[in-house]
């Protein structure tokens, strides 16, 4: 555990930087059960800085659309309009974890589901609703200092970010991961091949469509996780950081 001293230091270096200097954005991409979230939130507690999770807003774009209009699923126009009317409000909890509300109404576990996974993955192939999205995104960032993590948020979000990571895993090593997430959300267990299925179809996804597709944006730094803790992850996050700010 760093000590109060090491992390006082990091903080007021975060401030500073945001006080005098752009601020200061972070970017984490990745595939879905690379560690993203969980490494993102320990990042920006220990920076000080907001955390902001963009597949959050695919998914609650998602979720509108299910509930809502589950007809405009395959219609770029509308699905767009949407996105861009979204009434969506994030807020930070305690440990930098994230609430989703919609229209008010908090829908932070209901956009967890893999019916929501699937939904995310297929609403944001188009263009015209990701043009949407990322406005959202950086108007929730708010010029504030952030953490952010996705899929293109070195590439698209905040291109310019001082500091990028690209985080991946093996499958297996993903699929347990997102196992555990599941168990936690549910209470029973979901069968790994279904879930190695359903995080492969993502990928592919993730990496063929035309705009926004997930790959390692230049200059950031790539991380396997296979068998590496999230503190392990953070520490080598903080050093980069720390080495990039001295340098
Ligand atoms: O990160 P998460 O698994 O919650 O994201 C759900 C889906 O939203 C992803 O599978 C991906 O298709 C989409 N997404 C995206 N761009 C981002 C973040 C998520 O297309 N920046």
């Amino acid at each position: 555990m760093p000590s109060k001293t090491l992390k006082l230091r990091r903080r007021t270096q975060a401030r500073r930087h945001a006080g005098t200097q752009a601020p200061l954005v972070v970017t984490i991409d990745g595939p879905a059960g690379a560690g993203k979230s969980t490494v993102a939130k320990l990042l920006a507690k220990a920076l000080g800085v907001a955390y902001l999770d963009t597949g959050a807003t695919y998914r609650a774009l998602a979720f509108a659309v299910l509930q809502e209009h589950p007809e405009v699923l395959a219609d770029e126009a509308r699905l767009a309009l949407m996105a861009r009317y979204l009434p969506l409000r994030l807020e930070t909890g305690r440990a930098s974890s994230l609430r989703v509300f919609l229209n008010g109404v908090e829908i932070t576990r209901a956009i967890r589901s893999q019916e929501i996974s699937e939904a995310a993955a297929q609403v944001s192939q188009y263009p015209a609703v990701r043009a949407a999205m990322v406005a959202h995104q950086r108007a929730l960032a708010g010029g504030r200092g952030v953490v952010v993590e996705g899929r293109d948020t070195g590439s698209v979000v905040f291109p310019d970010a001082p500091y990028k990571f690209f985080l991946d895993a093996d499958l297996a090593v993903r699929a347990q991961r997102r196992q555990r997430e599941l168990l936690e959300l549910y209470r029973e267990p979901t069968p790994l091949a279904q879930i190695r299925q359903e995080l492969h179809f993502r990928d592919l996804v993730d990496q063929s469509r035309p705009v926004g597709r997930l790959i390692k944006p230049r200059g950031a730094l790539v991380i396997d996780t296979t068998h590496l803790t999230a503190q392990h992850v953070v520490r080598r996050m903080l050093q980069r950081i720390g080495r990039a700010r001295l340098s």
